[in-house]
């Protein structure tokens, strides 16, 4: 606190919260101030249930009422005045996140920039042939074939479907009203005119003549022109026939260029589990699936069948299930005073899968299955699942179809199995062609500066997949502090709570160092904190 008091400084006056006693002080705005004391003296009364409550009631003041309806109720400090407070952002160690969709990469808007990336670049790899498939823009034609075949005579034509020969004076017709007056039909050119027959030498053959040019620079737009119209009225397919040479088909959709297996356009939803198009569709994009699972079906394998082995039948209303089983079991020469540990593979099986003499487990947890509608039989069910990886994903959560749109080699899997730190890595090595960097300089740029934000709070290690939910309060925490950093607030003040745990003296000084950036891009930061290098440092 090195900065002079100030007239428009942060003032309390009387603050009475919890066990707080009639506190008044004065913080400095774009600054950071430590806040510390033993642990029960009221930091966090101060900190986040006085000044970033006042803040947030303030705000949720400042709405109007329809805005408000929306917002949770916030009580209002016991305090006799503060002055001079800004609109209050509380960093917490904390761990809100309970939902298995969240990752470290969806948390940060990172995955958003990842998709985006890949939609805009990512190229088709045949799954087959581990070939890229290519898709063709009539620019890339034409410069294909300028390169192939300097000075070629070259003919543009765009397939047709053939009607067959009872349709012909239909076919010429419209083709003369949309303004093409050439055929190609087989290896013959025919001209159109009204009410002809077309002399068919195979069927499906049929192809609209467009142009016909010598392949030279300056006929350069006159081609690329001509192969504009092949991809608009032939559905994406333009044929070039080069005197001398095999015939071309180009495609704006992507095709192996071995096998000539095509491949869907590249769409950013493509790249979201959370979106149905996304989405795994065996887990919808959770990355598992709840299975019925032996060990808590069969929580005591030292039971036997006569002894309640399988626990959800020596529950009441499920004699009948347990009668026929053992009924059956017995028939069969079964022991029904064996452990179920030493029950056969085969015992086991029939346990599980019964047949058509009786029902098995399955057979039960299927006829409960149609009672889910049932609260009750719901919570009952849920008792003896547990998740397990989604095979169809791999627990990826994205249609296996995405995994063939690669980026040097690379699919969005596999970046975002990397770590924050692995990953900034491929990014700054990434070499893309220039027209393809240009598109993606903007997503670059951002994804650069959010993984930049991650490592400066000390977060290389985690990997883009990691769950959110399994993050520590302070990793958290500093996820939120590098979300923060990005959103380049102005004007705000930063309540965080004990942001050194868990870091190392080299992280703490570079974690102070981040505060005190905050502070001086024009923020007030208050720390709640008792190390003393982090107090030094404000
Ligand atoms: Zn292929
Ligand atoms: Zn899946």
């Amino acid at each position: 606190m090195t900065k002079a008091h100030e007239p428009g400084d942060l003032l309390i006056e009387g603050a009475r919260q919890n066990n707080l006693k009639n506190i008044s002080l004065r913080i400095p705005h774009n600054a950071v101030t430590a806040i510390t004391g033993v642990s029960g003296s009221g930091k966090s009364s101060l900190a986040f249930d006085t000044l970033f409550a006042e803040g947030q009631w303030r705000y949720v003041e400042s709405l109007g009422t329809y805005a408000r309806m929306f917002l949770e109720r916030v009580d209002r400090p016991d305090v006799d005045r503060l002055i001079n407070i800004r609109p209050a952002i509380a960093i917490e160690q904390k761990n809100p996140v309970r939902t298995a969709r969240s990752t470290v990469a969806t948390a940060t808007e990172v995955s958003d920039l990842l998709r985006l990336l890949f939609a805009k670049v990512g190229r088709p790899v045949c799954p087959d042939c581990r070939e890229e498939a290519r898709g063709y823009h009539p620019g890339a034609v034409a410069d294909d074939l300028l390169t192939a075949y300097p000075d070629g005579r070259a003919m543009i034509l765009f397939p047709i479907k053939d009607p067959g020969p009872g349709h012909d004076r239909a076919l010429v017709e419209s083709l003369l009203t949309r303004g093409f007056v050439r055929l190609r039909c087989g290896d013959e050119i025919l001209d159109l005119h009204p009410g002809m027959a077309i002399p068919r030498t195979e069927p499906s053959a049929l192809s609209v003549v467009l142009d016909r040019l010598v392949l030279r620079p300056d006929n350069r737009t006159r081609l690329t022109e001509a192969v504009e119209t092949a991809f608009r009225e032939g559905e994406d397919i333009c044929r070039v026939v080069v005197v001398g040479q095999a015939d071309r088909t180009y495609s704006t959709r992507f095709q192996c260029q071995r096998c000539g297996k095509t491949f869907d356009p590249i769409r950013p939803v493509l790249f979201s589990f959370n979106h149905p198009l996304g989405a795994c569709p065996s887990c919808k994009g959770f990355g598992n699936i709840l299975r019925y699972d032996e060990d808590l079906v069969v929580p005591d394998r030292q039971r036997s069948l006569m002894d309640g082995a399988i626990e959800p039948w020596t529950k009441p209303g499920t004699d009948w299930w347990q009668k026929q089983m053992l009924l059956a079991m017995k028939r069969r020469g079964v022991n029904l005073a064996t452990p179920y540990a030493r029950l056969s593979d085969e015992e086991r099986a029939l346990l599980w899968s019964g047949d058509a003499k009786f029902e098995g487990i399955r057979q039960f947890f299927d006829y409960l299955e149609q009672k889910r509608y049932k609260l009750h039989v719901r919570v009952f069910l849920s008792r003896y699942r547990s998740p397990s990886p989604c095979e169809a994903c791999g627990g990826t959560r994205l249609r296996p179809e995405v995994r063939h749109v690669k980026i040097a080699s690379r699919d969005i899997h596999q970046i975002s199995d990397l770590t924050i730190q692995d990953a900034a890595s491929w990014l700054d090595a990434l070499a893309l062609p220039e027209f393809d960097a240009r598109v993606a300089r903007d997503i670059l740029r951002q994804l650069r500066s959010k993984l930049e934000f991650l490592l400066r709070v000390g977060l290389g290690y985690l990997t883009l997949a990691r769950q959110t939910r399994t993050l520590s309060g302070g990793e958290a925490q500093r996820v939120a502090l590098a979300n923060q950093l990005g959103a380049r607030l102005v004007g705000t003040l930063y309540v965080l709570d004990e942001p050194t745990i868990g870091l190392h003296a080299r992280d703490t000084t570079t974690l102070a160092g981040i505060l005190r950036d905050l502070a001086e891009a024009g923020n007030t930061v208050v720390v709640v904190e008792h190390d003393r290098q982090m107090i030094l440092a404000a």
